[in-house]
């Protein structure tokens, strides 16, 4: 089995150079080669050539090569199918706001989670992506836009705390000199409530931004649309968030789709408030995409702003999320499922 050299950092790849007999110094002229983008060892004129030859027959290059975008014509939204080595798809969102670039981007291929409005969760599950896959989404997009990314979010394909330790690394890694340096302040990830790992992440105090996505303020309604509630209840992922904020000292966001009908009541406006009254939280409603033949429909105006108004006069900091791309059904999980429908 080849090593993924662009998942290693300095410290891993030196020790690997030097137990094999190569020297010290290599390991960083190698990284500086992948840092500019090196499509494979040819390019690396500086190395010689016995190097080159054991890391190709020992190593590979990831990659997540874009196979087809669709950009929207109202806000330069970019959504972007990626092809990995394997075969393999999965997707990212490029979205342009005020304070620079944004790019969204996969986990995994696929998700184990099952959530009944999410596309993702419906198509069922494949593998987990590696550190280098991760990054390598980001630099495709920032290759394509020409123009450098300064924040990026785990809210593609995937739930990141199912792939915790990849996650980790990419993060550390993503984040150093050697790399892309984009700072864990500019980095969020998004959870569906995997409670243990909350808490080591807690533990990590990586000041990187947590959005927790609750969808429903009780366990009865919850389980309904979320499986993964069952195995860890709104109470543990609720002190799992407190035990964040208390940790890193930043503020948490929470998720909540509005699906007309099943979530979006004044009752569950009162008892979202009453969950999260007092918490150092802001609320992202989303009006719900209808991807997966659930017959979920979004709530309407009226019942977007009466829940809003709800949250905010209990005193806890909630907005309606902009929908970016509406013309180019920007949502996940939606992209690889119509591209993937033949013709790629
Ligand atoms: N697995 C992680 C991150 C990927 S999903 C998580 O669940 O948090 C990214 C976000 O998109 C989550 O908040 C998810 O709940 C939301 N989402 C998925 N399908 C959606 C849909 N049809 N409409 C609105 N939001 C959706
Ligand atoms: Fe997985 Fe997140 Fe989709 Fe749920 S919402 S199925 S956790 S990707």
């Amino acid at each position: 089995m080849k090593l993924d050299i662009k998942s290693m950092n300095l410290d891993e790849l030196t020790a690997y150079l030097t137990e094999n007999g190569f020297e010290k110094f290599r390991a960083k002229q190698v990284l500086s080669w992948i840092k500019q983008d090196a499509s494979g060892f040819d390019e690396m004129t500086n190395i010689p050539a016995r190097l080159r030859d054991f890391l190709s027959e020992n190593t590979y290059f990831a990659k997540a090569e874009i196979v087809r975008t669709q950009r929207s014509k109202l806000d330069g939204t970019v959504k972007f199918l990626f092809q990995l080595y394997d075969g393999e798809y999965v997707e990212g969102v490029l979205m342009r706001y005020h304070h620079g670039l944004s790019v969204c981007i996969s986990t995994q291929v696929g998700c184990k989670m099952g959530c009944t409005f999410c596309a993702t969760g419906k198509s069922g599950f494949s593998r987990s992506l590696t550190a280098s896959e991760m990054i390598a989404q980001i630099r495709s997009a920032e290759l394509d836009a020409g123009e450098r990314i300064s924040n990026v979010v785990l809210m593609g394909m995937g739930e990141p705390f199912d792939n915790y330790d990849n996650v980790i690394r990419f993060l550390r890694l993503v984040s150093s000199e050697d790399s892309l340096h984009i700072g864990m302040r500019h980095i969020t990830v998004s959870t569906c409530g995997i409670v243990p790992r909350m808490m080591d992440f807690a533990d990590l105090q990586l000041q990187c931004g947590l959005s927790v996505s609750l969808h429903a303020p009780d366990d009865a309604s919850r389980s309904r649309t979320m499986p993964v509630n069952r195995r860890y209840p709104i109470s543990e992922v609720i002190d799992a968030s407190k035990y964040y904020i208390k940790k890193t000292n930043r503020r948490i966001s929470f998720e909540y789709a509005l699906i007309s009908g099943e979530n979006d009541s004044d009752e569950y406006a009162q008892s979202l408030a009453a969950l999260l009254s007092g918490m150092l939280c802001h609320v992202n409603l989303i009006p719900v995409n209808n991807v997966t033949g659930a017959g979920y429909r979004k709530s309407t105006i009226k019942r977007q702003n009466a829940f809003v108004n709800i949250l905010s006069a209990a005193g806890v900091n909630a907005t309606v999320r902009r929908t970016l791309g509406s013309d180019i059904d920007a949502s996940c999980g939606q992209l690889k499922r119509n591209f993937t429908k033949g013709d790629v």
